[in-house]
């Protein structure tokens, strides 16, 4: 029985990164518990699990024992916040272990979020509580099964100390995060902030190399750009086709291989408004859910800032370039989400009028006040023939059944039978997902009774959003009579 996984670890941002990273040791913790790990994500990293104790898991993924191989740093970045600029963040409180290559060749960072101090702390405990650390392995775990590009998460331990937040002790904890990276459009403004070309130039190349090695060679700044803000729209486009709320889209939090990266106060629309916001400190809306694609456009911008040096000589003609790049943004990421939206729709062709049908039914469910999910799943009942669970979610909005006059004459101008149109419809339609009120409630009975077992059941339904099971009905259902009020609160 192997007493430690073998991670195979290959540390390129730790060997060829200097200056991009201080080195720093974990802190320990008191009782490690290994509360979840992710044998599925283990096994698609090629980590050597198998027979490993939890307890050793638990020393691994708390950070009490360092896994052969690992080199752990704390990375630099700058980050705009809510629009306002600091020069220097960093990873206040995460270390990222390693790089781990698995056997289709894919580099993943593996971190530990919560993992103690460092010299980016600011003041702050360098720990995470376990409520957001539950809720980031749940819905990052969720978001991935949805379809969502993002960071995973491999474990969660619990600390066996309390942290403290609000004045109040509450349980601690560590989760350890796999990404393609954490290199942000902050790691980019940390370097042009200090006016550091060559630190600056090392990074593009880096970046390029592990991220987007076609933008190599012949202008690889400018193509790089182009790829980070194709990769962006895709990711921001498939938030919006299923109500994701990221709740802190600031730069630092923006991630150059198109992640969904940090969840915090993040959240998931149930009846639909543009408007809506969760977070309970973004007081201004910019993060409202319809604000997500302005703002990526925006933090696309602050990209474009840091590499005007590296594009060529002449700045003017660099700003001029990135520019007609950045303009780009809108068209991209309309053509990301209308393709998704007609797929949604369960069309398969494309017609002029595609774009104002589908504005017209989000327009129809703010209105109505109807839950953005079931809105979309139960399109396909529309199809199958049965128009009553549909307008059911509307609240009696009178324009929906004109919407479905056009929606009805729209699939019938495309070949195809219905049958297979609808099943095609539930198959990026979710059924489940890490609705607000089932997210707090499993993570209330871990936090207070120490019960894991409603977050392990919602988990197992969300393994499968697209799959209708039986006897989870109430994981489909929104909250009765809808809270709306809903904050969340656990960002750190
Ligand atoms: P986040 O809100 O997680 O994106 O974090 C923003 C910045 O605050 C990053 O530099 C974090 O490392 C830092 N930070 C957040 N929470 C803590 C904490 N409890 N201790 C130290 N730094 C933190
Ligand atoms: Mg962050």
């Amino acid at each position: 029985m192997p007493d430690a996984p073998d991670f195979r670890f290959d540390n390129s941002y730790a060997r060829d990164l200097a200056g991009f990273f201080v080195r720093q040791a974990a802190a320990q913790v008191p009782g490690p518990q290994l509360l979840l790990f992710n044998r599925a994500l283990a096994e698609r990293l090629g980590i050597g699990w198998r027979g490993v104790s939890d307890a050793v898991l638990a020393a691994l993924f708390s950070g009490n024992q360092v896994p052969e191989g690992a080199d752990p740093v704390a990375l630099v970045y700058a980050g705009h916040q809510f629009g306002g600029f600091t020069p220097r963040l960093g990873d206040g409180r995460a270390l990222l272990l390693g790089e781990v290559v698995a056997p289709d060749g894919q580099r993943f960072d593996v971190q530990l979020k919560g993992s103690g101090p460092t010299p980016f702390s600011r003041g702050g405990d360098g720990k995470s509580a376990l409520g957001p650390v539950l809720r980031e392995y749940l819905v990052s775990e969720a978001m991935h099964r949805l379809g969502v590009p993002t960071t995973r998460a491999l474990a969660a331990v619990a600390t066996g100390e309390y942290v403290y937040r609000d004045g109040a002790g509450v349980p601690g904890a560590v989760l350890t995060r796999v990404a393609s990276s954490h290199l942000r459009v902050g790691t980019f403004q940390y370097f042009a902030a200090r006016g550091d070309g060559e630190k600056l130039a090392q990074l593009l190349r880096y970046a390029i190399t592990r991220h987007y090695p076609a933008a190599a060679g012949v202008e690889p700044a400018l193509r790089f750009f182009r790829a980070v803000l194709a990769a962006q729209a895709r990711l921001v486009a498939r938030w919006m086709s299923i109500g994701f709320i990221h709740g802190v889209m600031n730069t630092d939090n923006t991630s150059i291989a198109g992640e969904t990266i940090d969840y915090g106060p993040c959240a998931f629309l149930d009846r639909y408004h543009p408007g809506q916001v969760f977070s309970s400190i973004d007081t201004g809306g910019r993060y409202a859910f319809g604000n997500q694609p302005l703002i990526a456009h925006w933090n696309l911008a602050r990209l474009a800032e840091t590499l005007i040096g590296l594009v060529g000589p002449d700045e003017q003609q660099a700003i001029a370039e990135l520019t007609a790049e950045l303009d780009r943004f809108p068209a991209v990421y309309e053509a990301e989400w209308l393709s998704l939206m007609r797929a949604k729709l369960g069309l398969s062709g494309e017609e002029a009028g595609d774009g104002a049908l589908v504005r017209d039914l989000h327009a129809a469910m703010a209105r109505g006040e109807a839950d953005f999910t079931l809105t979309f799943r139960f399109l396909s009942i529309v199809v199958r023939g049965d128009d009553a669970s549909f307008l059911a979610l509307f609240n009696g909005e009178p324009s929906v059944p004109d919407w479905l006059a056009q929606y009805r004459a729209r699939i019938g101008r495309e070949a195809g039978e219905p049958e297979m149109r609808a099943t095609a419809m539930d198959r990026i339609n979710p059924l489940y997902i890490p609705r607000n009120h089932l997210v707090d409630a499993a993570i209330s009975a871990a936090e207070g009774q120490g019960d894991l077992a409603p977050l392990v059941a919602l988990a197992g339904v969300l393994d499968q959003p697209f799959t209708e099971q039986a006897g989870k009905d109430g994981y489909a259902a929104p909250l009765a009579g809808h809270d709306r009020r809903f904050r969340t609160f656990c960002g750190t």
